[in-house]
């Protein structure tokens, strides 16, 4: 399948990093004791896999899978849903249920994610963005080492600042993601400045790469994706809120409507999916980081730059590479595309996907449509021309597609072999 300078990579990378994957083993253990001890607890019956219809009212399952995912994240409570249509959606609702006219969102982790920009948007842009209904945003820049800025965190929070959002992940940027630790260091030194903000998270791509989550560290509320790791490549699609009680009930108003919240909504078929996903997501989450650990070390070893790099601790699946030219990025994106189980055939090419600002080239051989716990590469066609890759279902996926990567970029002559 590959030549031996190929083969050679593969083991030399893998011996590397052995004890690298270990670790991560280790964490897979303990993440995934945590969530059947859950289950266990909150007695997950068969029962509670057959949706409901219509309103949906009394659906055990739906209530019994908050329960489990607010245990597991150490909240008070959660809004687990299949009507969340992203992480943006999800982010959105937990952002507009408790922002009002007047308020200020700051961020405290530089520019957001893309997808973000419209529903923060611009006063008068008639969108119903947030500074469309008058709740004001500010952010604060992280430092150029990617750490938070502390002192101009202080100087930036105002009366008006009722939301402080942290995002976890370095999503499309070139920047550490921040650990668990980071984020309650960061919650606790904003309260000591304002008791009464609300501390909300971006978690999307964090679940399970760490012992803790955000909302064990402090954090008021967070929110994530079903179809990145949470959801375990299984649940077809949703978003998750999880976090102090009031705040998730607020949310919930603005999921559905005042007076309704999280009681009603129909969970149709996907209750199986999701509580079988959120038991198999330690386990997935682990063979993603393995495979990024690889691609980092293979990488590394042909001479180009990562982040993070292969001997880095991981609080995201992100796996960040730089190159030097579009020609790089788009052999390399093609190449992970050709190693997919769905859709190998099928030949990415750039386009202005909705909600992002640059044309993005993506590879996405997957089951679920645009799943991200599922192996795939994005990069925005942008200089400094980086790859961001995430995700993979299995860790020999990973491998394969990672040298069929190389190998699609050593035939087009992209490639100083350095061995
Ligand atoms: C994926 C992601 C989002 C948005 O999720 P979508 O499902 O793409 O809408 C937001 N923030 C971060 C950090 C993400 O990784």
């Amino acid at each position: 399948m590959f030549d031996e300078r190929i083969m050679g990579l593969m083991e030399e990378a893998e011996a590397l990093a052995e004890d690298r994957l270990k670790q991560i083993d280790r964490i897979v253990d303990r993440n995934q004791w945590k969530v059947i001890r859950a289950f266990q607890q909150h007695k997950v019956s068969d029962f509670h896999f057959a949706g409901s219809t219509g309103y949906g009212y009394n659906d055990r399952g739906r209530e019994v899978l908050d329960l489990v995912y607010a245990d597991v994240f150490g909240a008070e409570a959660a809004l687990v849903r299949p009507h969340f249509v992203s992480g943006t959606h999800t982010i959105g609702t937990a952002l507009f249920g408790v922002l009002r006219p007047g308020d200020e969102l700051l961020m405290l982790t530089g520019r957001p994610y893309d997808t973000l920009h419209k529903v923060i948007g611009e006063p008068g842009d008639g969108k119903g963005s947030l500074r469309d209904w008058g709740v004001g945003y500010r952010e604060v820049a992280l430092l150029e080492d990617g750490s938070p800025d502390y002192e101009a965190i202080a100087s930036a929070i105002a009366p008006s600042t009722r939301v402080v959002g942290i995002q976890r992940s370095r999503g499309y940027s070139w920047r550490p993601s921040l650990t668990v630790d980071q984020i309650g260091q960061l919650t606790r030194f904003v309260k000591e400045i304002k008791p009464d903000v609300i501390v909300f998270v971006d978690n999307c791509y964090g679940e399970f790469t760490e012992l803790k989550e955000p909302t064990e560290a402090g954090v008021d509320l967070m929110a994530g994706s079903l179809i990145k790791n949470p959801g375990g490549g299984l649940a077809p699609t949703g978003g998750y809120i999880a976090g102090r009680r009031e705040l998730v009930e607020l949310a919930s108003y603005r999921l559905t409507a005042p007076g309704l919240g999280g009681e009603v909504g129909a969970m149709l078929d996907t209750l199986r999916p999701m509580f079988q996903g959120f038991f198999l997501a330690p386990h997935l989450v682990g063979q993603a980081v393995k495979g990024a650990v690889f691609a980092a070390a293979v990488f590394e070893r042909l001479g180009f730059v990562t982040h993070p790099q292969w001997n880095d601790s991981r609080t995201d699946l992100i796996q960040a590479i730089r190159f030097t030219a579009a020609d790089h990025l788009i052999a390399f994106v093609q190449g992970i595309q050709q190693a997919a189980a769905v859709d190998s055939h099928v030949v990415p090419e750039p386009w202005d996907m909705p909600g992002y600002e640059h044309p993005v080239i993506m590879a996405a051989g997957t089951f679920v449509q645009g799943g991200s716990l599922e192996l795939s590469a994005d990069a925005p066609i942008r200089e400094p021309y980086t790859a961001y890759m995430q995700g993979g279902l299995t860790y020999s996926h990973c491998k394969l597609a990672v040298m069929t990567a190389v190998r699609n970029m050593a035939d087009r002559g992209l490639v100083e072999w350095l061995l």
